[in-house]
């Protein structure tokens, strides 16, 4: 995996920056969390891809979840072109969105209804609108450290003090609509109590990453989210587990089936579409009963179930649950760890290698795994900063931002985990000196 000077990603970064802003179709691909370039690929197949200067990564991001299978698996590739050959899109019914909605129902408890959609940010952003349709309210609560795509009513953060109305995150987002947004601190039962003693009969939704992890990888405890069900069942909320990145990954049942716990409204995305663009909202006959066109709650999509993408969601869960790919994802997951569990050993580090099955995460500058977004000290960016570019140098492809997970795939191999734990070992060593040296 020899690495050039990135000579032709820096001639298309600097043409894309004319035309696309900041050079980039989604923000964090533009490697402004970590400086340099970010590069441009060519073509990808198993666990790595190519960039246009002709250098190989072994890629840990895998397109931030979607290719579970890794990248171009053939199975999916196949069913993708021969799906393309009928037809890209009809805008009518067809038997393939019935296919994959009956997968999800068996695969996800409490599920008897699926919406497709064909983002994440849609199937949250709908799954919220439903709610308020069916509770008749209008607050909904999340929380500090999740992320729920992009939406007006998602994109807040928390007020000032111990005030329950949200701020705008985003320039752009009206104050109006971030007041209907309560943000709480993760694992912090006290104030999840406070809010619904207070404020629990106007709340129309809780939305959480029930395995969060989109700002570190913030695993909570189960008792945390079982009182969190408890509450929104007590005062008449629905809870709504956002599963985009932990459907389909963590377990084929996703957090509720790991945890045990059962939300009121599911969705999903990435693993989902295996690739392509999709996303869905899901749950009780009863919810989806107040849902257009059955009910009075509007929400539609001119590519919505479309076919090539069903396709390549239906492949996608037929190799994983014929090839038991979780469970063998569990098992290189736990090579990983035991590697880097060596490497910490030895050099005494202050960092915590966090993972769930298939997602990891370095809480750099940490001795312990943080359960907020709000305990990740300042200085882990930098430290990262030095560490991507050290794996970069190296061949391996990390997330380029500090707070995102890494991801394993059905292509990686053992040798690839052991090689990333080399590197990881050289590069966490790196990003260290770096810091004593200045
Ligand atoms: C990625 C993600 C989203 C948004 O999905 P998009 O397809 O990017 O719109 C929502 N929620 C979670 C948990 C995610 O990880």
């Amino acid at each position: 995996m020899a690495v050039s000077a990135h000579l032709s990603s820096r001639e298309h970064f600097a043409r894309a920056q004319r035309v696309l802003p900041g050079g980039v179709s989604s923000p964090v691909r533009a490697f402004r969390a970590v400086g340099g370039t970010p590069l441009f690929f060519r073509e990808a197949s198993g666990a790595s891809f190519v960039d246009v200067d002709g250098d190989r990564y072994l890629d840990f991001v895998h397109s931030w979840g979607p290719l579970i299978l890794g990248h171009a698996h053939p199975e999916v590739v196949e069913a993708v072109q021969t799906a393309a050959s009928r037809g890209l899109t009809f805008g009518a019914p067809h038997l393939d969105e019935v296919l994959l909605a009956e997968q999800v129902a068996a695969c996800y408890p409490g599920v008897e209804r699926v919406r497709f959609t064909s983002s994440g940010t849609e199937a949250t952003m709908s799954a919220l609108r439903l709610a308020r349709g069916v509770t008749g309210r209008d607050r909904i609560v999340k929380f500090a450290g999740c992320y729920h795509g992009h939406s007006d009513g998602l994109l807040v953060a928390a007020g000032s003090g111990a005030v329950t109305f949200g701020e705008p995150s985003s320039a752009g987002v009206p104050e109006a609509i971030a007041r209907l947004t309560s943000v709480l601190p993760l694992d912090d039962l006290g104030r999840l109590e406070e809010l619904f003693a207070t404020t629990g009969r106007e709340i129309a939704a809780v939305i959480i990453e029930p395995v969060p992890a989109n700002n570190g990888l913030l695993l909570q405890r189960r008792e945390f989210l079982l009182r969190l069900r408890e509450l929104c069942s007590a005062h008449g909320a629905l809870l709504i587990f956002d599963e985009v990145i932990s459907g389909f990954r963590v377990a084929l049942g996703g957090a509720a089936e790991l945890y045990g716990i059962e939300p009121d409204l599911v969705t999903f995305g990435k693993v989902l579409g295996g690739g392509m663009p999709v996303g869905a909202f899901a749950g009780p006959a009863e919810a989806f009963a107040r849902l257009a066109p059955l009910g009075p709650v509007y929400q539609a999509g001119t590519l919505s179930g479309n076919p090539v993408a069903m396709a390549a969601g239906l492949a996608t869960l037929r190799v994983l649950k014929r090839d038991d790919v979780i469970a063998r994802l569990e098992v290189l997951g736990a090579r990983l760890e035991r590697g880097v569990a060596r490497v910490l050993d030895a050099s005494q580090l202050p960092v915590t290698f966090v993972r769930q099955g298939s997602l990891f995460w370095f809480a750099l500058g940490m001795r312990e795994a943080p359960r907020r977004d709000d305990l990740i000290p300042a200085e882990a960016a930098s430290i990262y900063r030095r560490m991507h570019a050290a794996c970069l140098r190296r061949g391996v492809y990390l997330a380029p931002s500090a707070y995102e997970v890494g991801f394993l795939s059905a292509a990686h191999s053992e040798v690839d985990v052991d090689l990333a734990v080399d590197v990881f070992g050289a590069a966490l060593a790196e990003a260290f000196d770096g810091e004593e040296a200045r």
